[in-house]
Formats: C-alpha cells, structure tokens, sequence
C-alpha cells in the first residue's frame, strides 16, 4: 500500500534551515533548528521503514489539525481495519534512563520533554476527533524511537514504548496484521487529510529582515550559499560541486523568497539581489516570464505566480 499522505518539511523547518544559511542564529535559535533538523530525519527514517508495508493500510505521515481545544499533532498514522496507530517518533540519540515515569539522559538529573505525555495527550485528542467525525475505533498509539544509536536504561514493559531495536518486528507485525480497508476507512483518512494545516499556528520564527540576510543561491544538496560561480550558464555549489540549470535554481530561490517574506513584490531587481547578484539579470527576468503571471511593464514589472 503505497503512503496515503506523503510527509513535507514544515514551514517552520524550511524558514530556520533557510536563515541558518542567511545568519547568525543565536545559540538558542540554532538548537531550536537543530531539533526541528533531527526530529524530521527522525521521522523520515520511518518513513523508509513504512513505506515497504504491502498490507492493506492507510499510512498518512504527519497530521497537524486544530480540534475545538487544542492542536493535534500525530507524526504517523496507520488506519487499518479495526484500529488506528498513532506514532510519537523520536530521533534522540546516546543513552537514556527511564525512571518514576521520566525520562532522562543517563547521566543527568534533568528530565526531557515526557514522549509518552504527548502520546496521551494525542491519543484523546484523537478519540474525541474521531468520535466527531462518526468512527469508533480503538486506539493503539506507540513512543517510537527510530535513532539506531538509542538505548533506554530500565525501559519499562507496560509502556507503549518501541525501542529501534524492535523496528523491525513492528513493520512484521503491521504487515501480518488482518486488514481490510473499506470506503469507511477512506472516508476517515480523506477526512484527517482534509483537515490538515500545513503550518502548525505554534510555529515561532527568530526576527530577520531582507536587508540583513546573506544573499546568494542556497544549494539544495548541502544547504550553504553559493555565493559565485564560473559559467554564468549554470549554478555550481563551491562547497559540494552540486551542479543546477539557472532556471531551477532561480525557481527556487523566488520560493524562498516568498517563504520568508510572503506578501513580498517580485521583480528581477529583487531577484537578483537576492540570488547574490550572480549571473545576468537577463537571464532571471527570462525564468520569470516563462514560469509567472508577468504584470504591467518596464520597470514597473513584478510577477506573481500562475
Ligand atoms: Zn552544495
């Protein structure tokens, strides 16, 4: 069964990946990014692992909806015939102790946020969803720790807890599982998806400004700035040698443009300042005529897209 709702980057992942190229991020900004970093790897790893499942499944990879009281957030759900999955993926990695309920680094006193919280919290939220929407099935929700360098001391046995060990009996188990989806279950996944937000209301961003970011093209292979380049012709990353046409990287670099200042006027100018003032602006206005709505003329041309 291929994956029913594929999983994109947040808004709020694409925004700092972004600045962390543009700017010092301060040390509080830079963890924030680094955990927003980890926990999607985290969460594509299992994606690889679902993704080979052959049983009759709706897989549906990251949920953000708003219900009446709070803002459910499920990393993956599987909806197979008589139960629904919830899975809290995490990506730490190093050695954890389970202790009184808490987790904690082996080593330190300082609790982390509780997984097994948040799964709760998830679970009734989806409960009470799902009762609203008109189905009633059981929840079977799980902690899944995907890092293969993880280990949990005294993990204990009555917890909904997967350790990365056990990954690959959970994919057996979900694929053994009697499962025959009907156009009820399709309903509730076309439901779930519909109600989906792509940008979580919880997203926080630091403070940036156009006039105070780096410019240049962001190489989509290592994510540094290409900052020069060569041949005019095309774009080649100096830190990776990852080679684009100028079009798709022009592209994407409008993309992220209008992903850090949505609202913003695009015209060449701003395009080829912000694109680092490489190449020809020739060369950008002609991406922009091929590929936006152009509107009014000379220079009081911008573009919106089409
Ligand atoms: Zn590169």
């Amino acid at each position: 069964m291929p994956t029913y709702k594929q999983r994109t980057k947040s808004k709020e992942l694409r925004v700092f990946r972004s600045l962390n190229a543009r700017m010092e991020l301060s040390s509080e900004d830079k963890k924030r990014y680094l955990y927003l970093e980890k926990g999607y790897q985290g969460e594509v790893l299992f994606d690889q692992l679902t993704s080979k499942l052959t049983n009759d499944l709706y897989i549906l990879n990251d949920l953000c909806i708003e219900t009446s009281s709070s803002t459910l957030q499920i990393d993956t759900l599987i909806i197979a015939q008589h139960t629904v999955f919830p899975y809290e993926i995490k990506n730490q990695e190093g050695d954890y102790r389970y202790e009184s309920g808490n987790f904690y680094p082996k080593l330190s006193k300082d609790e982390i946020k509780n997984p097994l919280h948040q799964l709760n919290r998830s679970k009734s939220l989806l409960r009470i969803l799902l009762k609203d929407l008109g189905f009633v099935l059981p929840i079977e929700g799980n902690v899944t720790f995907v890092n293969p360098n993880f280990t949990l001391y005294q993990a204990p046995l009555n917890e909904p807890i997967i350790l990365p060990t056990q990954l690959n009996s959970l994919m057996k188990k979900l694929n053994e599982l009697p499962s025959k989806l009907t156009n009820c279950h399709k309903l509730l996944a076309d439901q779930l998806i519909s109600l989906h937000q792509t940008d979580s209301p919880h997203s926080r961003f630091p403070p940036y400004s156009f006039d105070k970011l780096q410019k240049g093209y962001f190489c989509e292979k290592c994510d540094s700035l290409i900052l020069s380049v060569d041949d005019p012709r095309k774009i080649v990353c100096n830190t990776c040698g990852h080679e684009e046409t100028v079009e798709s990287a022009v592209l994407r670099s409008v993309e992220e443009l209008v992903l850090l200042f949505p609202g913003i006027k695009i015209t060449t100018n701003v395009v080829f300042e912000w694109c680092g003032g490489i190449g020809s602006k020739k060369a950008i206005r002609r991406v922009l005529l091929l590929n936006y709505r152009s509107i009014g003329f000379n220079k009081h041309r911008y573009f919106e897209k089409i």
